[in-house]
């Protein structure tokens, strides 16, 4: 069973093709079911970005109208979802915005630190003035926070942090243990995201280390492949599913109506 849980469409600006060539690479691929999930409008959010990274509030509409189009042309299921950041202060302004849709799933994300939009290949170089411990600390508490949110029902891109290869230099495991703790908690599931094995890093999101601790605390996986492109679409998901594997999951979540239903991670 293979799942592609996070595929972006060109209106968040930033990705290319249409929703239905997304649909069709999948198809070709095999892929047991897909989830678009591309960027919430900020705007909607009361907060407006530097850059263009997310739908317009006038296309979500049209986005919703789309992905249930498909739903009813394709042979296998097609999810609505979305990524939606978590920007702490809004989030009444989040759950009354993401209530207005009948959402299959949302994934929260932490894409900004105090408005630096830290995944951002043009705000890179500001990681060289920064204290990459202090960074872990001040991403991971947003990301707890976010659990804590119970706004959502996937944890996107887990440790998307380390996308230009920035990573703490003192022992941090205790910060991996309070953040699946926190995550475990709020029962979310944790995406691995492969875009890590096309950024800077080249490791999938979450590391081992992540992953190992989800395993042992029972968090729930899902998949994504975090595509711009039709091309990217189902990138690196079985290297993902033979890692899951190894590391003693046996099963993936999968969401409908913004339930969770688990299947068997690999074909029977
Ligand atoms: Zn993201
Ligand atoms: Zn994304």
């Amino acid at each position: 069973m293979t799942v592609d849980y996070h595929l972006h469409t060109s209106r968040c600006g930033h990705a290319t093709g249409t929703m239905a060539e997304y649909a069709a690479a999948a198809e070709k691929q095999g892929l047991a079911e897909i989830g678009f999930a591309d960027h919430f409008p900020l705007e909607l959010l009361g907060f407006t970005p530097q850059h263009r990274v997310n739908m317009q509030p006038e296309e979500l509409d049209g986005y919703v109208a789309e992905v249930k189009t498909l739903q009813s042309r394709l042979s296998f299921p097609v999810r609505l979802g979305v990524e939606v950041d978590f920007l702490p202060g809004r989030e009444k302004e989040t759950a009354a915005a993401l209530a207005r849709h009948d959402f299959d799933f949302c994934i929260g994300s932490v894409h900004f630190l105090d408005g630096w939009d830290f995944t951002h290949p043009g705000e890179a170089k500001r990681y060289a003035e920064l204290d990459p411990d202090e960074l872990y600390d001040r991403y991971f508490a947003l990301v707890r926070d976010l659990a804590r949110s119970n706004l959502f029902d996937i944890v996107g891109h887990l440790d998307v942090i380390k996308k230009f290869a920035c990573f703490p230099r003192r022992d941090w495991s205790s910060v991996v243990d309070a953040s699946c703790r926190e995550i475990k908690k709020a029962d979310l599931c944790v995406e691995v995201n492969t875009a890590g094995w096309r950024a800077p890093v080249k490791e999938a999101y979450p590391g081992v280390m992540l992953l190992a601790k989800c395993r042992e605390l029972g968090i729930p996986l899902t998949l994504g492949s975090d595509a711009h492109s039709p091309q990217e679409v189902g990138y690196g998901l079985q290297r993902a599913v033979q890692l899951l594997a190894g590391l003693g999951f046996r099963e993936i979540a999968t969401f409908c109506g913004r339930r969770r239903i688990m299947r068997p991670l690999l074909p029977l």
